[in-house]
């Protein structure tokens, strides 16, 4: 099996991809795999989508935080993964992923949610501790089976506290609401974490609004001595009327602008990685959800680099 990504042939921010030099200190990579998905599929052509929308955003200096992600990034391309089944696919990710994370802070574009847990696995061994976990949802993916099957798109929440990959104190759902009994709902405030649903934010947009979250989630993260943090943005914890293409979309979301203020707000915190699954485009319209999805990462990075590019010490 060739060793080279699946470089496509456009880029994110239209970076040149990665080359043979040293690493710049972010990479992207994307993971093209829809296999778990319940309902719609074709987030596996999440990826380039997401590319295609961050072209707009032409030089990329962002008028918060006032730097450009550009010049700090490398695109590495679509891993070679297997599209026939998800054990073999996270097999094949999990090989992959030792040298990707050792060698830069690492951003991966989905595919659906079960990318996740193989992810979190990785960090967890790298790091040496569990990670602090932002999870943006429409679901809980706490399920503890996909339908019959140990794991899927919706159960990687509940295999990661199962495994023991996270802080249960320090993770945090944001937007959650669709359909789901009591435990499957609660889980994660049942295991210790804090869950804020898409009711509980109706209305509220600003930093000010929404500063019982932001304050929320940096008094956990202090009380346990900050872990490693990860943020998990699942494209559904928007209402389908910001983005309609995912797979299994939900009535009810959260605005872009609520995303981006909570993304924003808390861009001084140590964010190790991130992911940003179940973009779908067969569904969208007017490439809303792509372009949703790149801001959300565009403002990931450039966050991460007005903080200051090196990671703090231990992570
Ligand atoms: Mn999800
Ligand atoms: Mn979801």
């Amino acid at each position: 099996m060739t060793q080279f990504a699946f470089l496509s042939a456009s880029t994110f921010l239209k970076v040149p991809p990665r080359h043979d030099g040293a690493p710049r200190p972010f990479g992207l990579a994307g993971l093209a795999w829809d296999g778990s998905t319940t309902n719609r599929p074709g987030a596996r052509f999440g990826p380039r989508a997401i590319r295609e929308a961050s072209h707009m955003l032409c030089d990329a200096t962002h008028p918060l935080f006032d730097v450009s992600p550009s010049e700090a990034l490398d695109d590495v391309g679509d891993l070679p993964l297997p599209n026939t089944g998800l054990d073999g696919m996270r097999a094949a990710l999990a090989k992959q992923l030792p040298a990707l994370l050792a060698r830069q802070h690492m951003v991966w574009l989905g595919g659906d949610h079960s990318i996740t847990l193989p992810i979190l696995r990785a960090q967890r061994e790298r790091l040496g501790q569990p990670l602090a976990v932002i999870h943006f949802d429409a679901h809980c993916d706490t399920w503890t089976d996909h339908f019959g099957e140990p794991s899927g798109h919706g159960t990687w929440v509940y295999e990661a506290f199962q495994e023991g990959l996270v802080v249960p104190a320090c993770f945090t759902q944001i937007g959650i609401r669709s359909a789901g009994e009591r435990a499957a709902r609660d889980y994660v405030r049942d295991q210790g974490g804090q869950i804020f649903t898409a009711r509980d934010l109706r209305g509220r947009e600003s930093s000010a609004q929404l500063a019982d979250v932001t304050g929320a989630i940096r008094q956990r993260l202090a009380a346990h001595g900050h872990p490693p943090l990860y943020l998990s943005l699942d494209i559904d914890c928007l209402d389908p009327a910001f983005a309609p293409g995912t797979g299994t979309p939900e009535p009810g979301g959260l605005t872009t602008n609520q995303v981006l203020t909570l993304l924003e707000d808390l861009a001084e915190l140590d964010f190790v990685g991130m992911d940003c699954v179940e973009v779908a485009p067969p569904y969208d319209h007017a490439e809303l959800t792509s372009y949703a999805a790149a801001a959300f990462v565009w403002t990931y990075l450039a966050g991460r680099m007005k903080r200051g590019l090196q990671p703090s010490p231990g992570h």
